[in-house]
């Protein structure tokens, strides 16, 4: 039964002796409805607490905690919302603050302890991300209003991929749109590519910095990265996250003559044909049934043709895209699967793997039914010309970590 929340409630609940006082990181993740967050201790990766305030603005407005329960809270802004989860928190002591940031244009190449000048910055980012953005700046601010003691530190989507050479970042596009209006391709998913990265360097026991990896993030949004070295040297998202691979509602790539025809043909505005692009397509618009991959493989299972034609494209698509990211690399030491697709479905990685018979790969059904979301691992036999692995992702865990990192002096 949802309980009510009241500051000091958590404290009996967790366990005094696990908790390391001195590391606890609150990450933020404050999005244009919604404010997530979660208390991690980055050396145990033990999470303390999380939730979510979301349909915030609206009469549904809720908070959910847990382990404490669920409050509606009619009408409540992100200010308020955030007053109410640092409410939440009682006497957990905390370090630092980690606020996810989706965009950091071009300034921003490495996560970053918040000042003025870097809130101004993150603001002047709004027009690249408007959904997303602004409702960082506010979730920032209102954090840094209840908890002005603490340091802040932003963490960016897109800072991995600045390591990317111009001619993967820039489009084929008059040069003075990115001179004015810093048009050119960012990438985003980059905590998450980075951390997979790096826990396949672990698990092959090869030095991150020697390894040439592609890793593709399966999420409701889904982009792939090459990373060479440590660093991303191109990646499937651009300027926005609706470029690239095929989504749960993002159509991805398609002929950029196609919104003038579907204004002409349709009688929609351009708003409303970037809206179906970005939330009546991808999987759910193809399939006509749903953007859970989940569903998808079910219906498919049970005959339902336009579910199978949606993970048909799905699949093709990703494997172009991985096949596309080649070209910025000089061999592919693995082929890494992550995010809730990812993860969790063998069926995907599997059908997907059936499209890059070019790089040989030879599936190991066993292994890969075995590994996914609570065992990262090979899932190609070793024999295998290519090497493809499952590695969940861990984008809050990054966050605590970035934002430690930044506390030591
Ligand atoms: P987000 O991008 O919102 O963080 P997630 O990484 O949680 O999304 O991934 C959501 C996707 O993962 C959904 O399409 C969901 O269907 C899919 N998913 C979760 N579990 C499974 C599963 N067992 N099999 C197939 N797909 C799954």
């Amino acid at each position: 039964m949802d309980k009510h929340l009241t500051p000091g409630h958590v404290i009996c609940l967790i366990n005094p002796v696990t908790v390391n006082l001195s590391h606890n990181i609150l990450v933020i993740n404050c999005g244009s409805s919604s404010l997530k967050f979660a208390v991690i201790d980055p050396e145990s990766t033990q999470v303390l607490i999380q939730g979510i305030a979301e349909r915030l603005n609206s009469p549904d407005a809720l908070l959910k905690v847990q382990p404490l329960g669920s409050q509606a809270i009619p009408y409540i802004n992100h200010a308020k919302a955030m007053a109410a989860i640092l409410a939440s928190l009682g006497d957990i002591p905390i370090a630092g603050i980690g606020h996810r940031v989706v965009h950091g244009g071009e300034f921003f190449s490495a996560s970053v302890l918040l000042n003025e000048d870097a809130v101004a910055k993150i603001d002047a980012c709004r027009a690249l991300a408007p959904l997303h953005n602004p409702a960082h700046v506010t979730g920032i601010r209102a954090a840094m209003e209840n908890f002005p003691e603490l340091p802040h530190v932003a963490v960016f989507d897109t800072a991995f991929h600045q390591t990317m050479p111009p001619h993967a970042y820039f489009y084929a596009l008059p040069y003075d749109l990115y001179k004015t209006h810093q048009v050119r391709r960012y990438g985003f998913h980059g905590t998450s590519h980075r951390f997979v990265a790096e826990q396949a360097a672990t698990l092959l026991d090869k030095p991150f910095t020697e390894l040439q990896i592609i890793t593709a993030h399966l999420g409701n949004g889904c982009s792939a990265c090459a990373i060479k070295n440590g660093q991303s040297m191109d990646t499937t998202m651009g300027l926005t996250p609706l470029e690239g691979l095929a989504m749960g509602t993002r159509s991805g790539d398609v002929d950029p003559n196609l919104i003038q025809f579907l204004v002409e043909q349709t009688g929609r505005d351009i708003r409303q044909v970037t809206d179906l692009l970005n939330r009546d397509s991808g999987l759910l618009g193809l399939s006509g049934l749903s953007n859970d991959m989940r569903t998808l493989l079910e219906a498919a299972d049970n005959g339902h043709s336009r579910a199978e034609l949606a993970i048909d494209v799905f699949c093709y698509r990703l494997a172009k895209g991985i096949l596309g990211l080649a070209a910025a690399l000089d061999r592919i030491d693995a082929l890494i699967f992550t995010g809730g697709i990812g993860e969790n479905s063998a069926p995907i990685r599997a059908r997907t793997l059936a499209h890059l018979k070019v790089l040989k790969p030879t599936l190991d059904h066993d292994l890969n039914s075995a590994h996914g979301r609570h065992t990262a691992g090979r899932i190609t036999t070793t024999d295998s010309a290519l090497t493809a692995l499952v590695v969940p992702t861990n984008e809050e865990l990054v966050i605590a970590r970035e934002t430690q990192r930044l506390l030591q002096p």
